[in-house]
């Protein structure tokens, strides 16, 4: 059987049906009322269990043969190790929460808890037909996600690779110096530039402004820098670039930056490509990687 349910807790919780790899009925919110300004992150970490509990049953009708979610941090065996955007799941033990809350629903299902960017990456290659090759992506948005498929051992905390050196770079979440998220996320934006939003940033950049253009340069230095890392530890290949904040990325300037940093010319037949943003990719990859790799 190959029917699941993809649940993504971003600054939201969505799920969906998914059946052949492919999203089946719409993409629904939970809580269906949230709070506008603060999102998840001032939800206690049991009761954003039950939300995700709530979310899994609604999307439950098609009979199911696993759940997948998907969540922004370090998960090791069923627990959260770190989650510097919902901090308040530090530490949580997951997978016991979200079983036992199924359990009290009365649903058994096989569920499994993967790194949201992770399953950005299942998705990908579930989607294209591609769950035989490797998928590297990297998503941008609040916080800057690396995403693997197939599945791999260890952090991959790609986000807070350092990309600088400078003391003064000091905006990431977890509180690392010289962090790619502290650079790129949007939360970090909001830290340096108190005065602007982000995508004012990268409009005056357009415009001429002088530090906003050193700093949208900085930016794509940045993901370049840490693309370019990945290239020369584990090879060349193809990289993906998506998530809600994308349309920020201008794929020449980074491939610009790239070919001055990578000059091994056995490290060059990598390729890069900009998705748009999907929020079903999460969901599908989510579900569609619970049915292959259990992880709980
Ligand atoms: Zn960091």
């Amino acid at each position: 059987m190959s029917n699941s349910v993809g649940v993504v807790v971003t600054t939201r919780v969505v799920a969906g049906f998914i059946q052949d790899h492919r999203l089946h009925g719409e993409l629904r919110e939970f809580p269906e009322n949230p709070d506008p300004t603060n999102g998840l992150i001032e939800i206690p970490a049991e009761n954003l269990c039950d939300i995700i509990c709530d979310a899994i049953v609604s999307a439950s009708a098609g009979s199911p043969a696993a759940a997948g979610i998907a969540m922004p941090g370090y998960l090791h065996q069923g627990v959260m190790l770190d989650s510097p955007n919902l901090p308040q799941l530090k530490g949580a033990r997951v997978c016991d929460s979200i079983r036992a809350g199924l359990q009290k629903r009365g649903l058994n299902l096989n569920i499994s808890v993967f790194n949201d960017a992770d399953a950005v990456a299942a998705g990908i290659a579930a989607t294209r037909g591609q769950l035989d090759r490797q998928i590297r992506v990297w998503t941008i948005g609040n916080g800057i996600g690396y995403g693997r498929y197939p599945w791999t051992e260890g952090p991959w905390e790609g986000g807070h690779m350092v990309v600088s050196l400078d003391p003064r770079e000091k905006y990431c979440g977890c509180g690392g110096l010289g962090h790619l998220e502290g650079i790129m996320g949007h939360r970090a934006m909001r830290l340096r530039f108190l005065d602007m939003e982000p995508d004012e940033v990268f409009a005056a950049a357009r415009n001429g402004d002088r530090r906003c253009a050193e700093f949208v340069d900085l930016w794509h230095r940045a993901l370049a820098s840490a693309t370019a890392s990945q290239i020369h530890l584990e090879g060349a290949g193809r990289f993906y670039y998506t998530g809600r904040d994308i349309q920020r990325l201008e794929l020449p300037r980074l491939k610009n930056h790239l070919y001055e940093m990578i000059k091994m010319s056995p490290l060059q037949s990598y390729t890069v490509e900009v998705l748009s943003e999907d929020p079903s990719l999460a969901a599908i990859g989510a579900g569609v990687a619970a049915l292959i790799d259990h992880r709980c």
